[in-house]
């Protein structure tokens, strides 16, 4: 008797458990903070408003997600800079709107947290607009006035190339002999300050340790980082070290997660650049057809799947992160930033935006909260958006 109902027992406690995980996960203000599929469908042409079979996001997927706000990165490279960046950004965000203009009953731009619990409300995806690179900007105070009226939410004050106003981290790390100067300038501390008065957020994602030291002096509002991983776990010059970290929680912000493996696991580099000079030949044709480099390395992983996927981290490496994140700064302090879109691999059985759910069961069974996993999940994002918005 007793082993017949013991299995049965087991596995309907199992069945309940995935059932209040999904009823959480769903109920919860899910907010991501970086995914780039805006700036990728300029190029590829997918109609994100339709299901898609290719890539990690679209309006369909998003919304069996439980997906109810996505900061859409605008992003152009460092080919791009003085007389062409700030127009390419504007492209992008013409995207945007017009995606939004196709769809809408399914998704609205919003600008206050006001707006956004507004339109979760009405059952609709609530985007926003996070500019990827100050280089967009163009050494022009004006140019920000102008990002902020078309709904730029957040400007991270570098990309991995450093502006004329402050430095990377992959230039702090790699190229510091070759830099003019390091940090922010005046003109960068003019940037910040007109950034706190307009209520953008402030993004230390890729800037490097400098700049960030010089940000966290001066800003009167709370910051963020919006697709980091923790430098403890894996020294990459992309992860925020411990004091970093810390600063951030002192300063009232938040860090937001990065799905993406090179983040996430310290040996996937040394994998990865193996496997690329492997299919060296064959990245190099992708590179021709699509100029750009992270979608065809996306591409490439799609073809050579199996091989790919073996060097792909378990979940629970990036749940690790998290943990790290929160025993150390707490609960208040930490979100997700998927990166979506924007990198070619992520952690095994995070395929697209539709595996979300799966963190919030494992936040669960490591004995979280209902409420720090609210607070993860969106409600960290939106007590910062208040506190440089204002409402
Ligand atoms: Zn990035």
């Amino acid at each position: 008797m007793k082993t017949l109902l013991l299995p049965f027992l087991l596995i309907s406690s199992l069945t309940a458990f995935a059932q209040n995980a999904n009823q959480i996960h769903q109920r919860a203000i899910l907010v991501d903070t970086h995914n780039d599929a805006i700036s990728n469908q300029l190029i590829t042409k997918v109609d994100l408003g339709k299901l898609q079979t290719t890539g990690n996001f679209d309006l369909i997927r998003a919304k069996t997600a439980g997906l109810d706000v996505q900061v859409f990165s605008i992003w152009c490279g460092d080919q791009y800079g003085n007389g062409t960046a700030y127009a390419y950004a504007n492209r992008e965000i013409d995207s945007l709107y017009a995606l939004i203009n196709r769809n809408p009953d399914k998704i609205k731009l919003v600008r206050t947290a006001a707006d956004l619990q507004k339109t979760v409300k009405q059952n609709k995806l609530a985007a926003m607009i996070g500019v990827e690179g100050g280089h967009m900007i163009e050494d022009r105070l004006d140019y920000i006035d102008s990002l902020k009226k078309r709904g730029m939410t957040y400007l991270t004050l570098t990309w991995n190339n450093s502006t004329s106003w402050a430095t990377s981290a992959r230039d702090e790390t790699l190229r510091a002999d070759t830099l003019k100067h390091k940090g922010l300038t005046d003109f960068g501390k003019q940037v910040v300050k007109k950034l706190n008065n307009l209520g953008v957020m402030i993004d230390l994602s890729h800037p490097g340790e400098q700049t960030f030291n010089d940000v966290m002096e001066i800003t009167t509002k709370p910051v963020i980082a919006s697709h980091s991983c923790a430098y403890a776990l894996n020294p990459h010059r992309r992860n925020l070290k411990d004091y970093q970290l810390k600063a951030i929680a002192k300063n009232g912000g938040v860090v937001f997660l990065n799905f993406y493996s090179g983040f996430i696991d310290s040996t996937y580099d040394a994998r990865h650049e193996a496997y690329l000079t492997k299919h060296k030949p064959e990245l190099d044709s992708l590179i021709k057809i699509y100029n750009d480099y992270d979608l065809a390395s996306i591409r490439l992983n799609v073809i050579n799947k199996q091989e790919s996927d073996q060097f792909r981290p378990p979940l629970s490496m990036l749940i690790k992160h998290i943990d790290y994140m929160v025993k150390l700064i707490g609960a208040d302090h930490v979100g997700i930033g998927s990166d979506f879109d924007g990198a070619e691999s992520y952690p095994l059985g995070l395929d697209s935006v539709t595996d979300y759910p799966k963190i919030t069961a494992e936040l669960l069974k490591l004995g979280y909260s209902e409420k720090d996993i609210d607070k993860i999940l969106g409600g960290n994002f939106i007590r910062v958006l208040k506190a440089n918005v204002g409402k």
